[in-house]
Protein backbone atom coordinates (compact mmCIF):
# COMPACT_ATOMS: atom_id res chain seq x y z
CA UNK A 1 0.00 0.00 0.00
CA UNK A 2 0.85 3.20 -1.10
CA UNK A 3 0.44 6.96 0.15
CA UNK A 4 0.50 9.55 -2.17
CA UNK A 5 -0.53 13.76 -2.11
CA UNK A 6 -1.75 14.44 -5.73
CA UNK A 7 -1.67 17.74 -5.95
CA UNK A 8 -4.47 18.32 -9.06
CA UNK A 9 -7.05 16.34 -7.12
CA UNK A 10 -5.79 18.01 -4.02
CA UNK A 11 -6.15 15.26 -2.12
CA UNK A 12 -3.98 11.87 -0.64
CA UNK A 13 -4.33 8.61 -2.46
CA UNK A 14 -4.43 5.36 -1.08
CA UNK A 15 -4.00 2.57 -3.01
CA UNK A 16 -1.45 -0.18 -4.69
CA UNK A 17 1.11 0.89 -7.57
CA UNK A 18 -1.26 0.02 -10.28
CA UNK A 19 -4.14 2.02 -8.98
CA UNK A 20 -1.48 4.33 -9.00
CA UNK A 21 -0.21 3.59 -12.37
CA UNK A 22 -3.76 4.50 -13.03
CA UNK A 23 -3.90 7.80 -12.02
CA UNK A 24 -1.20 8.91 -13.89
CA UNK A 25 -2.41 7.31 -17.11
CA UNK A 26 -5.68 9.35 -16.94
CA UNK A 27 -4.08 12.42 -16.25
CA UNK A 28 -2.77 13.34 -12.58
CA UNK A 29 0.11 15.67 -13.19
CA UNK A 30 2.02 15.84 -10.22
CA UNK A 31 2.44 13.26 -7.51
CA UNK A 32 4.09 13.50 -4.19
CA UNK A 33 5.37 10.37 -2.53
CA UNK A 34 4.39 10.27 0.95
CA UNK A 35 5.74 7.40 2.92
CA UNK A 36 7.15 5.02 0.35
CA UNK A 37 9.59 5.43 -2.96
CA UNK A 38 7.06 4.76 -6.30
CA UNK A 39 8.62 4.49 -9.54
CA UNK A 40 5.94 5.93 -11.87
CA UNK A 41 5.46 4.43 -15.33
CA UNK A 42 6.47 6.68 -17.85
CA UNK A 43 4.18 7.70 -20.94
CA UNK A 44 4.99 5.80 -24.43
CA UNK A 45 4.22 7.11 -27.90
CA UNK A 46 2.23 4.50 -29.45
CA UNK A 47 4.86 3.40 -32.41
CA UNK A 48 7.34 2.64 -29.61
CA UNK A 49 9.36 6.10 -30.50
CA UNK A 50 10.18 6.64 -26.83
CA UNK A 51 12.37 3.84 -26.86
CA UNK A 52 14.56 4.56 -29.57
CA UNK A 53 18.04 5.25 -29.12
CA UNK A 54 19.80 6.07 -32.27
CA UNK A 55 19.37 7.91 -34.16
CA UNK A 56 16.84 9.90 -32.49
CA UNK A 57 13.91 10.26 -34.93
CA UNK A 58 13.65 7.26 -36.34
CA UNK A 59 10.69 4.65 -35.65
CA UNK A 60 11.90 1.60 -33.84
CA UNK A 61 12.36 -0.48 -37.30
CA UNK A 62 15.01 1.76 -38.88
CA UNK A 63 16.67 2.54 -35.76
CA UNK A 64 19.98 1.32 -35.20
CA UNK A 65 19.59 0.98 -31.30
CA UNK A 66 16.38 0.82 -29.27
CA UNK A 67 16.26 0.50 -25.35
CA UNK A 68 15.27 -2.79 -24.33
CA UNK A 69 15.05 -2.13 -20.48
CA UNK A 70 12.23 -4.03 -19.35
CA UNK A 71 10.59 -1.49 -17.18
CA UNK A 72 7.03 -1.27 -19.22
CA UNK A 73 6.21 2.06 -20.44
CA UNK A 74 1.98 2.88 -19.49
CA UNK A 75 0.97 1.63 -22.57
CA UNK A 76 3.29 -1.22 -23.25
CA UNK A 77 2.65 -5.08 -23.02
CA UNK A 78 5.70 -7.21 -21.10
CA UNK A 79 5.98 -10.89 -22.84
CA UNK A 80 7.98 -13.97 -21.02
CA UNK A 81 9.02 -14.98 -24.49
CA UNK A 82 9.94 -18.50 -24.81
CA UNK A 83 10.38 -19.06 -28.85
CA UNK A 84 11.79 -16.52 -31.41
CA UNK A 85 11.11 -17.36 -35.14
CA UNK A 86 13.93 -16.34 -36.69
CA UNK A 87 13.17 -14.64 -40.91
CA UNK A 88 14.27 -17.04 -43.14
CA UNK A 89 16.70 -14.65 -44.95
CA UNK A 90 18.26 -13.40 -41.59
CA UNK A 91 18.30 -16.98 -40.28
CA UNK A 92 19.52 -18.34 -43.63
CA UNK A 93 22.62 -15.66 -43.56
CA UNK A 94 23.46 -16.36 -39.66
CA UNK A 95 23.75 -19.81 -39.88
CA UNK A 96 26.14 -19.38 -43.06
CA UNK A 97 28.32 -16.94 -40.94
CA UNK A 98 28.81 -19.10 -38.55
CA UNK A 99 29.33 -22.11 -40.82
CA UNK A 100 26.21 -23.86 -39.30
CA UNK A 101 27.87 -23.92 -35.91
CA UNK A 102 24.96 -24.05 -33.34
CA UNK A 103 27.52 -22.29 -30.83
CA UNK A 104 28.45 -19.46 -32.97
CA UNK A 105 24.85 -18.77 -34.22
CA UNK A 106 23.93 -18.14 -30.71
CA UNK A 107 26.56 -16.37 -29.86
CA UNK A 108 25.88 -14.19 -33.22
CA UNK A 109 22.17 -13.54 -32.04
CA UNK A 110 22.82 -12.77 -28.33
CA UNK A 111 25.32 -10.08 -29.49
CA UNK A 112 23.10 -8.42 -32.33
CA UNK A 113 20.38 -8.45 -29.64
CA UNK A 114 22.90 -7.01 -26.76
CA UNK A 115 24.02 -4.35 -29.67
CA UNK A 116 20.64 -3.23 -30.82
CA UNK A 117 18.56 -4.10 -28.05
CA UNK A 118 16.02 -6.06 -30.87
CA UNK A 119 16.75 -8.79 -32.93
CA UNK A 120 17.58 -6.86 -36.33
CA UNK A 121 19.59 -8.83 -38.82
CA UNK A 122 22.34 -6.37 -39.71
CA UNK A 123 23.16 -7.52 -42.82
CA UNK A 124 19.82 -8.43 -43.73
CA UNK A 125 17.66 -5.98 -42.36
CA UNK A 126 15.17 -8.21 -41.06
CA UNK A 127 13.90 -9.78 -38.01
CA UNK A 128 11.28 -12.53 -37.48
CA UNK A 129 9.05 -13.00 -34.66
CA UNK A 130 8.10 -14.41 -31.46
CA UNK A 131 5.56 -16.29 -28.79
CA UNK A 132 5.24 -16.05 -25.82
CA UNK A 133 3.28 -15.17 -22.66
CA UNK A 134 1.49 -11.82 -21.91
CA UNK A 135 3.36 -10.79 -18.24
CA UNK A 136 2.06 -7.31 -17.38
CA UNK A 137 -0.46 -4.66 -19.05
CA UNK A 138 0.49 -1.04 -19.12
CA UNK A 139 -2.25 1.05 -17.05
CA UNK A 140 -3.18 3.11 -20.57
CA UNK A 141 -4.33 -0.09 -21.98
CA UNK A 142 -6.87 -0.69 -20.01
CA UNK A 143 -10.14 -0.84 -21.74
CA UNK A 144 -8.36 -0.49 -25.07
CA UNK A 145 -6.76 -3.57 -25.15
CA UNK A 146 -8.05 -7.14 -24.93
CA UNK A 147 -5.27 -9.29 -23.61
CA UNK A 148 -4.96 -11.03 -20.44
CA UNK A 149 -2.35 -11.56 -18.01
CA UNK A 150 -1.22 -15.29 -18.93
CA UNK A 151 -3.05 -15.62 -22.33
CA UNK A 152 -0.60 -16.88 -25.10
CA UNK A 153 0.21 -14.96 -28.39
CA UNK A 154 2.78 -14.62 -31.10
CA UNK A 155 3.59 -10.97 -32.33
CA UNK A 156 2.88 -10.08 -35.69
CA UNK A 157 5.56 -7.31 -36.22
CA UNK A 158 8.77 -7.81 -36.89
CA UNK A 159 11.53 -8.47 -34.20
CA UNK A 160 13.89 -6.31 -36.34
CA UNK A 161 11.29 -3.40 -34.00
CA UNK A 162 10.69 -5.62 -30.69
CA UNK A 163 12.63 -4.53 -28.08
CA UNK A 164 13.95 -7.93 -26.66
CA UNK A 165 16.39 -9.36 -24.10
CA UNK A 166 17.33 -12.86 -23.80
CA UNK A 167 18.29 -14.04 -20.87
CA UNK A 168 19.68 -17.58 -21.97
CA UNK A 169 19.32 -19.35 -25.44
CA UNK A 170 18.29 -23.36 -24.03
CA UNK A 171 17.84 -24.48 -28.20
CA UNK A 172 18.66 -24.07 -31.58
CA UNK A 173 15.82 -25.38 -34.51
CA UNK A 174 18.35 -24.80 -37.11
CA UNK A 175 15.79 -26.77 -39.48
CA UNK A 176 13.07 -24.47 -39.14
CA UNK A 177 14.60 -21.20 -37.96
CA UNK A 178 13.55 -21.13 -34.19
CA UNK A 179 14.84 -20.43 -31.33
CA UNK A 180 14.01 -21.46 -27.85
CA UNK A 181 15.05 -18.87 -25.32
CA UNK A 182 13.86 -17.35 -21.68
CA UNK A 183 14.10 -13.88 -22.13
CA UNK A 184 11.47 -11.09 -22.32
CA UNK A 185 10.27 -8.67 -25.04
CA UNK A 186 7.50 -5.31 -25.23
CA UNK A 187 4.59 -4.98 -27.68
CA UNK A 188 3.88 -1.04 -28.23
CA UNK A 189 1.00 0.11 -28.20
CA UNK A 190 0.15 -0.13 -32.03
CA UNK A 191 1.58 -3.49 -32.18
CA UNK A 192 -0.23 -6.44 -34.02
CA UNK A 193 -0.60 -10.25 -32.42
CA UNK A 194 -2.21 -12.94 -32.65
CA UNK A 195 -3.85 -14.91 -29.50
CA UNK A 196 -2.75 -18.67 -30.27
CA UNK A 197 -5.37 -20.61 -31.19
CA UNK A 198 -5.77 -23.76 -28.73
CA UNK A 199 -6.47 -25.97 -32.11
CA UNK A 200 -3.33 -25.83 -33.46
CA UNK A 201 0.39 -26.58 -31.82
CA UNK A 202 2.09 -23.54 -31.08
CA UNK A 203 5.54 -24.19 -33.25
CA UNK A 204 2.76 -24.64 -36.09
CA UNK A 205 1.31 -21.56 -35.50
CA UNK A 206 4.59 -19.44 -34.94
CA UNK A 207 5.63 -21.17 -38.49
CA UNK A 208 2.17 -19.91 -40.18
CA UNK A 209 2.17 -16.66 -38.64
CA UNK A 210 5.54 -15.91 -39.52
CA UNK A 211 4.95 -15.52 -43.20
CA UNK A 212 0.79 -14.64 -43.18
CA UNK A 213 0.93 -11.24 -44.66
CA UNK A 214 2.51 -13.91 -48.52
CA UNK A 215 -1.24 -15.81 -48.82
CA UNK A 216 -3.25 -12.91 -47.65
CA UNK A 217 -1.68 -11.13 -50.30
CA UNK A 218 -1.53 -14.16 -53.14
CA UNK A 219 -5.58 -14.30 -52.36
CA UNK A 220 -5.72 -10.40 -53.36
CA UNK A 221 -3.64 -10.50 -56.28
CA UNK A 222 -5.00 -13.46 -58.08
CA UNK A 223 -7.67 -13.56 -60.19
CA UNK A 224 -9.96 -16.51 -61.76
CA UNK A 225 -7.89 -18.17 -64.58
CA UNK A 226 -4.81 -16.23 -63.87
CA UNK A 227 -1.50 -18.39 -64.26
CA UNK A 228 0.75 -17.49 -61.09
CA UNK A 229 4.78 -18.64 -60.89
CA UNK A 230 5.31 -19.08 -57.23
CA UNK A 231 9.68 -18.93 -56.63
CA UNK A 232 10.32 -20.92 -54.02
CA UNK A 233 7.51 -23.20 -53.88
CA UNK A 234 8.64 -26.14 -51.50
CA UNK A 235 8.94 -23.33 -48.54
CA UNK A 236 6.88 -22.45 -46.06
CA UNK A 237 5.63 -19.25 -47.56
CA UNK A 238 5.36 -20.60 -50.67
CA UNK A 239 3.57 -23.75 -50.22
CA UNK A 240 1.00 -21.06 -48.01
CA UNK A 241 0.86 -19.53 -51.66
CA UNK A 242 0.26 -22.13 -53.56
CA UNK A 243 -2.64 -23.05 -51.68
CA UNK A 244 -4.17 -19.54 -52.17
CA UNK A 245 -3.06 -19.23 -55.67
CA UNK A 246 -4.48 -22.76 -56.72
CA UNK A 247 -8.02 -21.68 -54.69
CA UNK A 248 -7.89 -17.83 -56.25
CA UNK A 249 -6.87 -18.70 -60.12
CA UNK A 250 -9.64 -21.54 -60.11
CA UNK A 251 -9.18 -24.88 -62.41
CA UNK A 252 -9.04 -22.16 -65.56
CA UNK A 253 -6.20 -20.89 -64.07
CA UNK A 254 -2.61 -22.51 -63.91
CA UNK A 255 0.12 -22.69 -60.62
CA UNK A 256 3.43 -23.25 -61.43
CA UNK A 257 5.77 -23.79 -58.34
CA UNK A 258 9.64 -22.89 -59.01
CA UNK A 259 12.24 -24.79 -56.65
CA UNK A 260 16.01 -25.32 -57.02
CA UNK A 261 16.01 -28.71 -55.74
CA UNK A 262 14.65 -32.15 -55.58
CA UNK A 263 13.51 -32.13 -52.29
CA UNK A 264 11.48 -28.98 -52.16
CA UNK A 265 10.52 -29.67 -55.51
CA UNK A 266 8.68 -32.63 -54.10
CA UNK A 267 6.77 -31.00 -51.29
CA UNK A 268 5.35 -28.44 -53.94
CA UNK A 269 4.36 -31.37 -56.49
CA UNK A 270 3.15 -32.73 -53.15
CA UNK A 271 0.48 -30.67 -52.67
CA UNK A 272 -1.39 -31.51 -55.70
CA UNK A 273 -1.95 -27.42 -56.08
CA UNK A 274 0.56 -27.25 -58.91
CA UNK A 275 0.04 -27.95 -63.04
CA UNK A 276 3.41 -27.59 -62.89
CA UNK A 277 7.02 -27.41 -60.80
CA UNK A 278 9.80 -26.82 -62.55
CA UNK A 279 13.64 -27.75 -61.49
CA UNK A 280 15.34 -24.40 -61.71
CA UNK A 281 17.78 -22.40 -59.65
CA UNK A 282 16.29 -18.88 -59.76
CA UNK A 283 19.44 -16.88 -59.74
CA UNK A 284 19.52 -18.03 -63.51
CA UNK A 285 16.59 -15.58 -65.54
CA UNK A 286 16.69 -16.78 -68.70
CA UNK A 287 16.35 -20.33 -67.87
CA UNK A 288 13.26 -19.32 -65.49
CA UNK A 289 12.15 -17.31 -68.00
CA UNK A 290 12.13 -20.37 -71.02
CA UNK A 291 10.88 -22.63 -68.49
CA UNK A 292 7.95 -21.01 -67.34
CA UNK A 293 6.92 -20.45 -70.82
CA UNK A 294 7.46 -24.22 -71.90
CA UNK A 295 5.06 -25.15 -69.44
CA UNK A 296 2.67 -22.69 -69.92
CA UNK A 297 1.57 -22.81 -73.66
CA UNK A 298 4.47 -20.08 -74.69
CA UNK A 299 2.80 -17.60 -72.25
CA UNK A 300 4.12 -15.82 -69.15
CA UNK A 301 2.79 -15.06 -65.80
CA UNK A 302 0.12 -13.36 -64.78
CA UNK A 303 1.44 -12.65 -61.53
CA UNK A 304 4.73 -13.87 -59.87
CA UNK A 305 5.33 -14.64 -56.29
CA UNK A 306 9.07 -14.61 -55.01
CA UNK A 307 9.09 -16.88 -52.12
CA UNK A 308 12.55 -17.31 -51.61
CA UNK A 309 15.58 -16.79 -48.64
CA UNK A 310 18.63 -15.99 -51.25
CA UNK A 311 19.22 -12.77 -53.11
CA UNK A 312 19.85 -11.91 -56.91
CA UNK A 313 16.32 -13.63 -58.14
CA UNK A 314 14.54 -10.57 -59.07
CA UNK A 315 15.02 -10.44 -62.33
CA UNK A 316 13.81 -14.10 -62.95
CA UNK A 317 10.77 -12.95 -61.07
CA UNK A 318 10.03 -9.80 -63.43
CA UNK A 319 11.68 -11.96 -66.90
CA UNK A 320 9.11 -14.62 -65.77
CA UNK A 321 6.30 -12.32 -65.81
CA UNK A 322 4.23 -10.69 -68.58
CA UNK A 323 4.59 -7.46 -69.80
CA UNK A 324 1.16 -5.63 -67.38
CA UNK A 325 1.18 -8.28 -64.48
CA UNK A 326 2.53 -8.40 -61.37
CA UNK A 327 5.10 -9.12 -59.13
CA UNK A 328 5.01 -9.64 -55.72
CA UNK A 329 8.17 -9.91 -53.63
CA UNK A 330 7.56 -11.35 -50.29
CA UNK A 331 11.33 -12.43 -49.77
CA UNK A 332 13.13 -10.28 -47.73
CA UNK A 333 16.46 -10.94 -49.45
CA UNK A 334 15.21 -8.78 -52.38
CA UNK A 335 16.68 -5.58 -53.14
CA UNK A 336 14.62 -2.37 -54.35
CA UNK A 337 17.23 -1.37 -56.51
CA UNK A 338 17.88 -4.56 -58.66
CA UNK A 339 14.07 -4.53 -58.91
CA UNK A 340 13.86 -1.25 -60.31
CA UNK A 341 16.77 -0.91 -62.70
CA UNK A 342 16.38 -5.04 -63.58
CA UNK A 343 12.97 -4.27 -65.04
CA UNK A 344 14.00 -0.99 -66.59
CA UNK A 345 17.03 -2.63 -68.11
CA UNK A 346 14.82 -5.26 -69.87
CA UNK A 347 12.03 -2.75 -70.42
CA UNK A 348 9.38 -4.76 -68.45
CA UNK A 349 5.80 -2.89 -67.68
CA UNK A 350 5.34 -4.94 -64.69
CA UNK A 351 3.66 -3.75 -61.01
CA UNK A 352 6.36 -4.78 -58.17
CA UNK A 353 5.45 -4.59 -55.09
CA UNK A 354 6.86 -4.52 -51.78
CA UNK A 355 6.48 -7.64 -49.69
CA UNK A 356 4.48 -5.91 -46.51
CA UNK A 357 3.77 -8.24 -44.10
CA UNK A 358 0.66 -6.93 -43.24
CA UNK A 359 -2.54 -7.53 -44.94
CA UNK A 360 -5.94 -6.74 -43.23
CA UNK A 361 -7.08 -10.35 -42.04
CA UNK A 362 -3.57 -12.11 -43.01
CA UNK A 363 -3.31 -14.48 -39.32
CA UNK A 364 -6.59 -15.77 -39.58
CA UNK A 365 -6.80 -16.33 -43.41
CA UNK A 366 -3.28 -18.35 -43.04
CA UNK A 367 -4.09 -20.06 -39.89
CA UNK A 368 -7.42 -21.01 -41.47
CA UNK A 369 -5.33 -23.01 -44.54
CA UNK A 370 -4.20 -25.18 -41.98
CA UNK A 371 -7.44 -26.04 -40.90
CA UNK A 372 -9.08 -26.39 -44.56
CA UNK A 373 -6.18 -27.90 -46.17
CA UNK A 374 -5.05 -31.91 -44.43
CA UNK A 375 -2.10 -31.75 -46.89
CA UNK A 376 -0.38 -28.52 -46.13
CA UNK A 377 -1.25 -29.34 -42.66
CA UNK A 378 1.00 -32.93 -42.64
CA UNK A 379 3.57 -31.08 -44.17
CA UNK A 380 3.94 -28.13 -42.14
CA UNK A 381 3.23 -30.67 -38.82
CA UNK A 382 6.33 -32.79 -40.57
CA UNK A 383 8.28 -29.72 -41.01
CA UNK A 384 7.34 -27.71 -37.65
CA UNK A 385 5.99 -29.42 -35.03
P1 LIG B 1 11.80 -20.90 -46.51
O1 LIG B 1 10.77 -21.78 -45.88
O2 LIG B 1 13.20 -21.06 -46.10
O3 LIG B 1 11.66 -21.07 -48.08
C1 LIG B 1 12.54 -20.49 -48.97
C2 LIG B 1 12.49 -21.30 -50.25
O4 LIG B 1 13.33 -20.67 -51.23
C3 LIG B 1 13.00 -22.74 -50.06
O5 LIG B 1 12.03 -23.66 -50.45
C4 LIG B 1 14.22 -22.80 -50.95
O6 LIG B 1 14.36 -24.07 -51.59
C5 LIG B 1 13.90 -21.73 -51.97
N1 LIG B 1 15.12 -21.32 -52.65
C6 LIG B 1 16.36 -21.11 -52.12
N2 LIG B 1 17.24 -20.80 -53.08
C7 LIG B 1 16.55 -20.81 -54.26
C8 LIG B 1 16.92 -20.62 -55.61
N3 LIG B 1 18.18 -20.31 -55.96
N4 LIG B 1 15.98 -20.75 -56.56
C9 LIG B 1 14.69 -21.06 -56.25
N5 LIG B 1 14.28 -21.25 -54.98
C10 LIG B 1 15.21 -21.13 -54.00
O7 LIG B 1 11.47 -19.37 -46.28
P2 LIG B 1 10.10 -18.65 -45.85
O8 LIG B 1 9.98 -18.67 -44.37
O9 LIG B 1 9.01 -19.13 -46.69
O10 LIG B 1 10.46 -17.16 -46.25
C11 LIG B 1 10.65 -16.82 -47.62
C12 LIG B 1 11.13 -15.39 -47.74
O11 LIG B 1 10.16 -14.51 -47.19
C13 LIG B 1 12.41 -15.13 -46.99
O12 LIG B 1 13.20 -14.25 -47.75
C14 LIG B 1 11.93 -14.42 -45.74
O13 LIG B 1 12.93 -13.62 -45.24
C15 LIG B 1 10.77 -13.62 -46.29
N6 LIG B 1 9.78 -13.15 -45.31
C16 LIG B 1 9.15 -12.00 -45.62
C17 LIG B 1 8.22 -11.47 -44.77
C18 LIG B 1 7.53 -10.21 -45.13
O14 LIG B 1 6.90 -9.63 -44.29
N7 LIG B 1 7.62 -9.77 -46.35
C19 LIG B 1 7.91 -12.13 -43.58
C20 LIG B 1 8.55 -13.33 -43.30
C21 LIG B 1 9.49 -13.85 -44.18
P3 LIG B 1 15.08 -25.28 -50.82
O15 LIG B 1 14.12 -25.67 -49.73
O16 LIG B 1 15.23 -26.33 -51.84
O17 LIG B 1 16.36 -24.73 -50.30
Amino acid sequence: MYKIFCHSERRVLNGNLKYIAGKVASGVDKLELINKEVRLMHKGGPYGTHRVIEPKGLLPQPAWKIDNRMEIYDNEVLIDVDVLNIDSASFTQIEEEAAGDEARIAEKIMSIVAERGKMHNPVTGSGGMLIGRVAQIGPALEGKSPLKVGQRLATLVSLSLTPLQIDRIKKIHKEIDQVEIEGKAILFESGIYAVLPDDLPDTLSLAVLDVAGAAAQTAKLVRPGDSVVVIGAGGKSGLLCLHEARKRAGITGKVIGIAPREASKKRAESTGYCDAVILADATDAMTVMEKVKEVNGGRLADVTINCVNIPHTELASILATRDGGTVYFFSMATSFTAAALGAEGVGKDVTMIVGNGYTRGHAAISLQIMRESPVLRKIFEELYV
